[in-house]
């Protein structure tokens, strides 16, 4: 680390440790080991063919999972970096973050979640933490990945009070309202810094937004008057790079000065201060904030909800129904090892049991893979 961690950074010699005692970790801190655990995982190399707002084979630019984590971290270390936060444990809560998401971005979440309702329904952020938990599956000597409290416990960003009562310690938090550390609650906003960003330039590369109509939104027309002052007459693709960027950095910047400020205020010393306090510290000024959460609705209306990606997401949802309504009827049609385990999990939990090993098995896949396996369960004409 380049320069001094602050006193309320987190700590890997004060760290809750691992669940797997793993000794020393010689030339790398413990999340950095993390951080390359992550790189490493086969969860993580399927990012790149899952998507968020499009579908994965609707263009070779647009953003997909892998690319909005890469982004993600970068946001997140610089700020960790600004405000003397622990860059590796951001790092590697960012990179983690969407590893339990399902296929077809929101719109999968939301079908498999309604396919797992009476089996107590599925969330990605609880799946994230099973897939770093659980279902990696690559060392002698533990399940997952035995990563640090501390990642786990960023990974886990929202989670219900019911699934936080299961959980056990790693979702304390959520049953005694206490707050995750620094570096996860900046993961978080880096998160969303980045997607609404990156969601306005895929946006109006994809022709489903307007220049002429995000200018209705402050944020947005504030930084483009700046843009088209200052250059004039620059082309659409230079307008909405230039215009993001600044935006993106207007984000930065007030989300350090603003932090910085509360934790001056309620004057935060050690990471037990952060804990205890009622809500999380890092966040944005009121104005900005105002402005960001205008930026979202603009999004959520124009892009999320928009005609053409509205009918791409209803076709989605049928793909995840299809698949978790056959192979919850008929688990013979999971694969071997998934068959197993869904045999396995069954005698132990009976049909909840079952259920979570076809949402592991579906959570998994990537968009095309989803897309595929539909066609060889449904169409008789495929042999394979
Ligand atoms: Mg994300």
């Amino acid at each position: 680390m380049p320069t001094e961690l602050a006193p309320y950074a987190a700590d890997e010699t004060r760290s809750r440790g691992r669940r797997h005692d793993e000794g020393g970790s010689g030339h790398r801190s413990q999340y950095q080991r993390d951080r390359d655990r992550i790189i490493h995982s086969a969860a993580f190399r399927r990012l790149e063919y899952k998507t968020q707002v499009f579908v994965n084979h609707e263009g070779d630019l647009f953003r997909t999972r892998l690319t909005h984590s890469v982004e993600v971290a970068q946001i997140a270390r610089t700020i960790a970096r600004s405000l003397r936060l622990h860059e590796d444990l951001c790092e590697a809560v960012s990179l983690a973050h969407d590893l339990g998401h399902t296929p077809f971005g929101h719109a999968g979440q939301d079908a498999l979640d309604a396919c797992m309702k009476p089996y107590g329904g599925f969330e990605h952020n609880a799946q994230s933490l099973r897939v770093v938990d659980e279902l990696e599956d690559k060392y002698a000597e533990f399940r997952g990945l035995n990563l640090m409290f501390e990642t786990r416990e960023g990974i886990l960003k929202h989670c219900s009070k019911a699934r936080a009562a299961q959980l056990g310690e790693v979702a304390e938090r959520f049953l005694t309202n206490r707050q995750t550390t620094l570096e996860a609650q900046l993961a978080n906003r880096a998160d969303e810094i980045a997607y609404n960003n990156h969601d306005i330039d895929d946006g109006l590369r994809a022709r489903l937004l307007t220049i002429e109509q995000l200018r209705s939104v402050s944020l947005f027309r504030r930084h483009h008057d700046e843009v088209l002052a200052r250059y004039g007459a620059i082309t659409p693709k230079q307008q909405r790079h230039e215009t993001t960027r600044r935006i993106i950095n207007t984000l930065v910047v007030d989300l350090i000065t603003h932090t910085q400020r509360t934790l001056a205020e309620a004057r935060i010393e050690t990471l037990d201060d952060v804990r205890a306090q009622p809500l999380p510290l890092i966040g944005f000024s009121p104005a900005v904030r105002a402005e960001n959460d205008e930026l979202k609705r603009f999004l959520y209306e124009q892009l999320y909800r928009h005609h053409q990606v509205y009918r791409m997401m209803v076709k989605a949802k049928r793909v995840i129904h299809a698949l978790f309504e056959a192979f919850i009827g008929d688990p013979k049609l999971l694969p071997p090892d998934f068959h197993a385990e869904a045999r396995r999990l069954e005698s132990d939990e009976g049909e909840h049991g079952r259920a979570r090993v076809v949402a592991d098995y579906i959570a998994g896949m990537t968009d095309r893979y989803a897309l595929d396996e539909h066609e060889r369960l449904f169409d008789p004409r495929r042999l394979r």
